[in-house]
């Protein structure tokens, strides 16, 4: 059967999602992405911290002391990333939601958080402070005010399930990107793999599996001549301050994303440590 490639774009989880596959027709192709960016949507609606009225944010606030069940799909994630808090000492933390608004703020008004304010944060993140209960898929958070933040780690997820949508449909010669995560499956019909242009320059190649970038070259807000990026350490309650470029490749989204965020908190050092908790994941950091 002769394949065609097509492309689509459209914007989730507020980055552009581009979509390329090959189907035997462009009504195919239509249908089987239409359904793929729809299931994204499903999952933005369950996770985003952007929407008010997301599953993300209701369980915010209600499951302060009290267990509170959670879909099947966020409680997968939430699990992901409290088990990738736990290995890396809470580097990457799905709790840090106040400092990323705290942070948000300082983009805004170019200014830093008072001593006060930071401090106040701080106590309201934490991994520890989530409890999760797999047999119940309960959650409970153990601080008032929490805010539970799945951006290091959802837009990976999100790619595996909209590739998993395509297959459905019969098309796996397929590439999906959110921002800086990229999963593919199958390669285009006269090529070994898929090229990725890469940030920096250069490119390399992507098949049946995931690609995920992070670092705080893209996203920051600078301030005494010192540039804060998107991503927390927390160690200070603030944005990264070092120049810093991760990539992390691995059979599914959802790990390349959130290995590549983690990485980006714990640099060239890291490797690896998470490396040892992830067989088979390559990671590279790029300092300075
Ligand atoms: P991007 O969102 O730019 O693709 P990442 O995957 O690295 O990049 O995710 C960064 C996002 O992760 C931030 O915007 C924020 O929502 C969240 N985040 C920030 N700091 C941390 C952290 N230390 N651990 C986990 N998630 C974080
Ligand atoms: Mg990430």
């Amino acid at each position: 059967m002769r394949l065609e490639r097509f492309e689509f774009s459209q914007i989730r989880m507020g980055v552009d999602t581009p979509i390329v596959v090959y189907a035997p027709s462009e009504s195919q192709a239509i249908e089987a992405c239409r359904a793929a960016y729809s299931r994204i949507s499903q999952l933005e609606q369950q996770m985003s911290d952007y929407r008010v009225d997301s599953e993300l944010n209701t369980l915010c606030k209600e499951a302060v002391g009290r267990w509170r069940r959670v879909s099947r799909e966020l409680f997968y994630v939430l699990w992901r990333a409290h088990r990738l808090a736990q290995q890396t000492d809470g580097a990457f933390d799905p709790t840090v939601g106040v400092l990323v608004r705290l942070w948000r703020e300082a983009r805004r008004t170019e200014r830093l958080p008072d001593a006060q304010t930071l401090q106040e944060a701080r106590v309201r993140a934490g991994y520890r402070l989530m409890e999760l209960c797999p047999h119940r898929r309960a959650v409970r958070l153990r601080a008032e005010g929490m805010q539970l933040d799945l951006g290091g780690i959802a837009k990976g997820y999100a790619c595996d399930h909209a590739l998993r949508v395509l297959r459905r449909y019969g098309l796996t010669r397929a590439l999906i990107q959110m921002g800086g995560d990229i999963v593919a499956g199958d390669p285009p019909t006269n090529a070994p793999a898929w090229r990725i242009a890469l940030a920096e320059g250069g490119e390399t190649t992507l098949v049946r599996g995931a690609l995920s970038t992070s670092g705080s070259t893209e996203q920051f807000v600078e301030i005494g001549g010192v540039r804060y990026a998107h991503i927390i350490d927390p160690r200070t309650g603030l944005g990264l301050t070092q120049l810093i470029l991760a990539r992390a490749r691995a059979r599914d989204g959802i790990t390349a994303d959130s290995l590549a965020t983690a990485a980006a908190v714990l640099g060239a050092a890291g490797i690896p440590r998470l490396q040892r908790h992830y067989k088979g994941v390559q990671i590279e950091v790029r300092e300075g």
